[in-house]
């Protein structure tokens, strides 16, 4: 190696990968976070890769467990202290998970068809459930902490709506054929949505049920006033467009043995509402008093090959739960057609702020509309217009972080099995946002003091630049002499976000 050269150079020369935040190329070590600690094997002590010099003998742990341990209690104390979503707080209530901060953007933008292309990412029937969802995103919403709740399942009606009022509504993309069949039996929510995605996933499915037509307890049990059939129709028509084959009137069991079913498909889906244990065992699957007996993540029966969701597994009466066990199904069968481990979805790390201040109020408030929430003046029935639906969109707080999927802290929480409940601070920072810069956002809650943008704007010797204000544990970044952020960052604004580990300085 060469001289000068420090163990952080020395374990990349090897392939050795070793996680860093506060070290970035070219810019002097500080060595704050000491998330790159390597353990030397002899004294047993824990060495800063990026600012420890390599030696020749040197016999050193990158990856061992008291290394990862030391790694993970370094990100559960900066955690401790964090202020900030991951994702929304209403992104986490939708048992979808669907995107709706994106969305709402989108729609504040005028920017429709990438907003219904985010709707349909998750959610197989949004004119349907638009209509019809108790909404349990709005619950979680946290506008409602200050007046109301923004009027989610409106804006996402008023997307789909506008959708299939254009004649040609958005498909999704289909992968390559898989030459992999699903039956699904149900054409109810469950079923319709497992198809939705699992054809999208390049799999041929075919919907059993034995109604003359789909749609389950939503087409037979909801008034036409509140769910217009018309609007069923057109969003399964989406679903025929994907490639659903269904066959209708026809009850498994009876006009067709679940045996020749197993023998054409590689998997079946049972969507087929509440079950009692006869009933499941004309599926060859066990139950429980709830339904149909699954693993509860991935919605796999003991029979590998045998997938159950919505009311069959007990799932209660919420069509949007319905929606989003099939896909979950989706993603377990499709693993499963892929000869994988049936692992389901993937668990992400959220850093979760909870419930406001009444001092904070005005700080989340910054970027939105104050006012309350907008009323469609043809009646809830008729929608919001345009303009309604783009004022109700600029009510939303975004709550979600703006660096979801380049932020180092989440990635490496997720990597560590970090939590952020383990140490408690004694009390939690106000939460902050500066907002006078015309393209950048500061979030102190979010900063981790890594001091990157501080030597940035050091080195580029900046007029103003950002500095540590304060002292001790009180110590902060900002810009000095109370000046605003675009003074501070007039210099070198796109490379301290870009540097920045975090979402405390980030691009609008
Ligand atoms: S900065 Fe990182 S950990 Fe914090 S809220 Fe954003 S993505 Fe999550
Ligand atoms: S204010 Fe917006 S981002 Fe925040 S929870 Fe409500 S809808 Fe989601
Ligand atoms: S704001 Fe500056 S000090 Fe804070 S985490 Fe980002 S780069 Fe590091």
């Amino acid at each position: 190696m060469p001289e000068g050269a420090t163990v952080l150079d020395a374990c990349r020369a090897l392939g050795i990968e070793i996680p860093t935040m506060c070290h970035r190329d070219g810019v002097p070590h500080f060595t704050s976070c000491m998330i790159c600690v390597v353990r030397a094997t002899g004294s047993g002590r824990m060495l800063p890769s990026c600012s420890t010099p390599a030696q020749d003998g040197m016999i050193l742990e990158t990856d061992s467990e008291p290394v990862r341990e030391h790694r993970r209690a370094a990100l559960e104390l900066l955690l401790s202290d964090h202020l900030g979503d991951c994702e929304g707080p209403c992104r986490r209530g939708c048992p979808a998970h669907m995107d709706i901060p994106l969305m709402i953007r989108q729609i504040a933008a005028g920017e429709l068809e990438a907003a219904i292309a985010t709707i349909k990412a998750d959610i197989a029937l949004p004119a349907v459930l638009g209509r019809i969802c108790p909404a349990p995103c709005e619950k979680t919403c946290r506008r409602r902490q200050i007046d109301e709740p923004v009027a989610i399942c409106l804006l996402k009606r008023f997307v789909a709506d506008t959708d299939l009022g254009r004649g040609a509504p958005f498909v999704p993309a289909r992968s390559g054929n898989s030459g992999k069949r699903v039956a699904i039996v149900g054409a109810g929510p469950a079923g319709l949505a497992a198809a939705y995605h699992l054809l999208q996933q390049g799999h041929a499915c075919t919907i059993f049920d034995e109604q003359e037509e789909a749609g389950g307890a939503i087409r037979r049990e909801i008034p036409e006033a509140k769910l217009p059939r018309s609007v069923l129709d057109a969003e399964l028509d989406v679903i025929r467009a994907l490639g659903a084959e269904f066959r209708l009137g026809t009850r498994v069991g009876r006009d067709l043995s679940v045996a020749q079913i197993r023998a054409e498909y590689d998997a079946l889906v049972l969507a087929v509402g509440p079950v009692d244990a006869e009933a499941a065992c004309v599926f060859g699957v066990k139950a429980t008093k709830r339904g149909i007996q699954v693993d509860s993540h991935t919605l796999q029966t003991d029979d590998h090959a045998v997938f159950a969701g919505g009311g069959a597994v007990g799932g209660g009466r919420m069509a949007v739960r319905a929606v989003a066990d099939g896909k979950r199904i989706a993603i377990g069968v499709d693993l499963f057609l892929s000869g994988g481990p049936v692992s389901g979805a993937i668990e992400r790390f959220n850093s979760v702020i909870g419930r406001i201040r009444d001092e904070e109020k005005q700080a989340f408030l910054a970027q939105a509309v104050a006012d309350g929430t907008v009323t469609p003046a043809g009646g809830l029935e008729s929608g919001f217009t345009d303009t309604e639906a783009a004022c109700e969109a600029g009510r939303c707080l975004h709550c979600d972080c703006r660096k979801p999927e380049t932020c180092r802290l989440r990635r490496y929480a997720e990597a560590y099995g970090a939590r952020q409940a383990r140490f408690k601070p004694a009390e939690r920072r106000l939460f902050e946002q500066v907002v006078q810069h015309p393209d950048v956002v500061f979030e102190p809650g979010k900063c981790i003091s890594c001091g990157l943008c501080v030597r940035i704007t050091e080195q580029r010797r900046a007029a103003l630049g950002l500095a540590f204000l304060g002292r001790g544990i009180a110590t902060r970044v900002g810009v000095p002499f109370g000046e605003s952020l675009a003074d501070g960052l007039k210099e070198a604004a796109k490379e301290c976000v870009e540097a920045c580990p975090t979402g405390a300085l980030a691009f609008r």
